[in-house]
């Protein structure tokens, strides 16, 4: 195994770019940028940690620095922003082989190279047993474009980019959950889920053109689930939530998947995590520039369905669901590290 030094001066080489407000990149003690003037500064990280959010055995690495970076990205689509830069901190155990680095290296910076983001530091360590990848991403926003989770007012609806259960339906299929023996007609589906798995796609286009019409109150990126995340946004605004049970966009991964588990769909499209969706609310006087908006993402070739899926209501209605057995109280549940 190659020593630490090596391995950074690796890194130096491959993440090279040039950018004119990186005045210092890898190589000091700290990365030196010029800021832009007029806009915030937009900061998040995630990490990711083995046998935590991923398990070796069935996670190629290159798709492993893909995730890695990609988790973050959504964060920034999120706030509507930007993103710009990245700080990447990696633990290494002594067991993983300078290939399955060098690997993660390549998927994170190809994923960097298609969004423009360059990779301006970070720490290397040796790790015990088990691989982590902590990223920090940078990214800018204009102040009055930048949307919160907090912004969400009763009667305005509910949308989420995309369809759900997707990434949760592909994780099953990896793990070998599901019956796989007789899935060869839905092979294109279950690819994709898997796909969805291993590498989300962050919805960075989307995120920045429903900021920058102000068209979405509050916003957040889907990353436990459904009604967890939902729950998060509603408590963030103070308001209530009405969802409609049969608008809900379900992969069809994710039914073929549920089907064969005996689940139903809707369980996994609600509760199943990591679909790196965004969740958005808008007024209704806008709900036809958001089917417009659609036609605009088609055109530029980053073709997204938005759904609405109900409307927000007052605090004291707190968070339901209608079926077709009447409404009911949504019942929230999802990925939670401490539980
Ligand atoms: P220090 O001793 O100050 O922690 P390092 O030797 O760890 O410095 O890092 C040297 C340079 O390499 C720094 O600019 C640092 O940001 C960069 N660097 C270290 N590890 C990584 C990494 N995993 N990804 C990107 N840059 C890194
Ligand atoms: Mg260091």
């Amino acid at each position: 195994m190659r020593g630490e030094r090596e391995f950074i001066r690796l890194i130096e080489h491959r993440a090279r770019r040039s950018s004119p407000d990186v005045v210092v990149g890898i190589g000091d003690d700290a990365a030196l940028i010029v800021p832009k003037a007029e806009t915030c500064l937009v900061i998040a990280s995630d990490v990711i940690v083995e046998d935590v959010h991923f398990r070796r055995r069935y996670f190629p690495p290159q798709a492993l620095g893909h995730k890695a970076l990609a988790v973050n990205l959504s964060d920034i689509a999120a706030m509507g922003a930007t993103p710009r830069y990245f700080l990447l901190t990696l633990g290494l155990p002594a067991d993983c082989e300078d290939w399955f680095a060098d690997q993660i290296l390549a998927g994170i910076l190809a994923l960097a190279d298609q969004h423009n983001v360059v990779l301006i530091g970070g720490d290397t360590s040796h790790a015990p047993e088990r691989i982590f990848i902590d990223i920090t991403i940078l990214g800018e926003v204009t102040r009055s474009e930048a949307v919160q989770r907090s912004g969400a007012q009763v009667g305005d609806l509910i949308y989420v980019s995309g369809e759900l259960g997707d990434s949760a339906a592909g994780l099953a299929v990896l793990q070998n959950q599901a019956s796989t023996g007789s899935l060869h007609n839905t092979q294109i589906s279950i690819q994709a889920a898997i796909r969805s798995h291993l590498q989300p796609q962050p919805r960075l286009k989307l995120g920045r053109i429903l900021a920058h019409r102000h068209l979405a109150t509050a916003m957040m990126d889907i990353s436990d689930g459904l009604s967890i995340d939902l729950a998060r946004l509603c408590e963030k605004s103070s308001v209530g939530a009405r969802l409609q049970a049969d608008t809900i966009p379900i992969s069809s991964a994710a039914q073929v998947i549920s089907s064969r588990n005996r689940q139903s769909p809707l369980q996994l499209a609600l509760h199943g995590g990591e679909d790196y969706e965004l969740l958005f609310t808008v007024s209704p006087q806008n709900q036809a520039a958001v089917t417009q908006l659609q036609t605009v993402l088609a055109e530029t070739g980053d073709s997204v369905p938005l759904t609405c899926i109900g409307q927000i209501q007052p605090v004291q209605d707190g968070l339901q669901i209608e079926t077709l057995t009447g409404i009911h109280p949504l019942e929230i549940k999802g990925y939670d590290h401490f539980r």
